[in-house]
Formats: structure tokens, C-alpha cells, sequence
């Protein structure tokens, strides 16, 4: 549905290429996770995916049309959502917001809101403002306005990065719910190995900039997953292991290279 290929991205000015021919797919309602070193440009890729930003090179392709703009079947949720959020209107109003622009009925406005708001378990908060709500609350006021107008393909950019572990592990459980509910499909990016395991149908595992393709790994654990029984399993320690020695990898060459350049004492002498 989703196809990315040969992705290159270099900034223009200081120049820094952040992607090198990065290809994957995602499927229609699959969960996908992008894993890979801060800095690598994952943040890059997202936007260039979501049509926020010019490629160098390669292709970015939705059910067959190229991506040059954001395009009206997919939706985003980045990490600062309390920027995203807009203070002065309740909680309805936020997410209503861009369905505005879609031409609904009111009827068909209102259902969606209402079912979005379900979705996200905050029914009974339609008139908070979001000063009012905790972060995880902020978050799922997020993931609602995102999936109120029921985009084939949810992007998420570390999306639970600045909220506390119990927090994180219900928004998680969340996306989870969305996808089986609603069939999206999802594409997050995570610097948590473990979420993006007990997540993934495939998780994509980036090298250091200029971000590549190290490994697409199949994650073959049996769905509805669960946060105590899926973590438990054997598979799920050796997938996790699997992704951490790929990204490990990715840290000792840089560490090598560190000591590699250092400047030796004796050098020159
Ligand atoms: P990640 O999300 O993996 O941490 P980013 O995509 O944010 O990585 O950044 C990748 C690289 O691109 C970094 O070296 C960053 O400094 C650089 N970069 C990000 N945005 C810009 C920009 N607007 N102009 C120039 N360089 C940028
Ligand atoms: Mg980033």
C-alpha cells in the first residue's frame, strides 16, 4: 500500500545527508516499526513520507499514487503533542478540527468525534481543555484528532517518548486496539526496542546517518498481544535480542571509529 524506494534525503545548505536509498513497504493495516540511533533521520524520513518534505531521490508511493503532499489518507501524531494541541479549544473542538475541511455532514462530524474519542478512551472529556488533561491524556487527544477522519496509514513519531512507563504501556496497548479496531495501518518510530517488538508485524532497523536499511525483521508473535504474556515469551527475548545486536553493531562501529581517530600521544613525536 505504502512503498518507499531508494529514499534519499540530503539537506541543502550545510548539505548533511540523513537517508541513503532506504526501501521498504508497508501493507494495508499492518503495524510497522522504524528503530534506529538518534540522529540517524528517522524524523526526516517521516517527514518526507508524510509529504512535508522534499526528497533527494527515490520514490514514496501510497496505493499507487506518488507522495509529493501530505496526502488526505494519511495522518500524524508527533512527539510534541502538547504543541500540537490547540490550548484554547476543548477537547471536541481539537479533534474536529481537521475533519472541517473533509465536507461532512454534521451528523457524520459528530459520529466520527464521538468514535474517534471511544477509540482513545476519553468519552466524557469532550469539553476539557487539554491544560486540564495529564500528558497521556494530551497524547490521546493526539491519536483521536488522527484518527477521526480514518486514514489508511497512522504516522507516528516517538510518539510516547515523554510520558511515564505506565503511561506508555496503555498508549501502546491503544495503538494496538486502533489497528485491530479501525484496520489503520501504522508506521511509528521508536528509540525502544521493546515497544517496537511487542508492536511490529516487521520492524525496519536504520544504521547511523546516513540512515540505511540494516535489517527488516519479521516479527511472527501471535496476536491480540498482550503487555505480561507477549513480553514473556521466548520469541520475544530472542527478536529483542535479534534487534538489539543489529543496533549494538551500529554503536561499536561508531566506537571504533571513535578510537580510530583519536589523536594518539605518540603520533607525531
Ligand atoms: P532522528 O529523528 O533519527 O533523531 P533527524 O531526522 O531528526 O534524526 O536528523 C537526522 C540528521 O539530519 C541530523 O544530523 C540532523 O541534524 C539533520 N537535520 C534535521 N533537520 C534538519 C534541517 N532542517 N536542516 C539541516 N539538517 C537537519
Ligand atoms: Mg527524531
Amino acid at each position: 500500500m505504502l512503498t518507499v524506494s531508494k529514499l534519499n534525503k540530503t539537506y541543502p545548505g550545510g548539505g548533511v545527508e540523513a537517508i541513503r536509498d532506504v526501501s521498504f513497504e508497508v501493507r494495508a493495516g499492518e503495524i510497522i516499526c522504524i528503530v534506529g540511533p538518534s540522529g540517524a533521520g528517522k524524523t526526516t524520513l517521516l517527514r518526507c513520507l508524510c509529504g512535508l518534505l522534499e526528497r533527494s531521490g527515490g520514490v514514496i508511493e501510497l496505493d499507487g499514487d506518488v507522495v509529493d503532499s501530505p496526502p488526505a489518507k494519511m495522518a500524524a501524531v508527533f512527539q510534541d503533542y502538547s504543541r500540537s494541541l490547540m490550548p484554547w479549544f476543548s477537547v471536541e473542538r481539537n479533534v474536529t478540527l481537521p475533519l472541517k475541511n473533509k465536507r461532512f455532514s454534521k451528523a457524520e462530524e459528530t459520529e466520527r468525534v464521538g468514535r474517534a474519542l471511544r477509540a482513545v478512551g476519553l468519552d466524557g472529556f469532550e469539553s476539557s481543555y487539554p491544560w486540564q488533561l495529564s500528558g497521556g491524556m494530551q497524547q490521546r487527544v493526539a491519536i483521536a484528532r488522527a484518527i477521526a477522519y480514518e486514514p489508511e496509514v497512522l504516522v507516528m513519531d516517538e510518539p510516547f517518548a515523554s510520558v511515564d512507563a505506565q503511561t506508555r504501556s496503555d498508549l501502546e496497548d491503544l495503538v494496538l486496539d486502533v489497528q485491530e479496531s479501525l484496520g489503520t495501518a501504522v508506521l511509528l518510530v521508536t528509540h525502544d526496542i521493546d515497544e517496537a517488538v511487542y508492536l511490529a508485524d516487521r520492524v525496519v532497523v536504520l544504521s547511523s546517518r546516513p540512515s540505511r536499511v540494516l535489517d527488516v525483521v519479521d516479527i511472527d508473535l501471535p496476536r491480540p498481544r498482550d503487555q505480561v504474556g507477549t513480553k514473556a515469551a521466548p520469541q520475544f527475548a530472542e527478536y529483542r535480542a535479534h534487534v538489539l545486536k543489529l543496533i549494538r553493531g551500529v554503536r561499536d562501529q561508531r566506537q571504533s571509529r571513535s578510537v580510530e581517530n583519536r589523536p594518539s600521544k605518540n603520533r607525531g613525536m
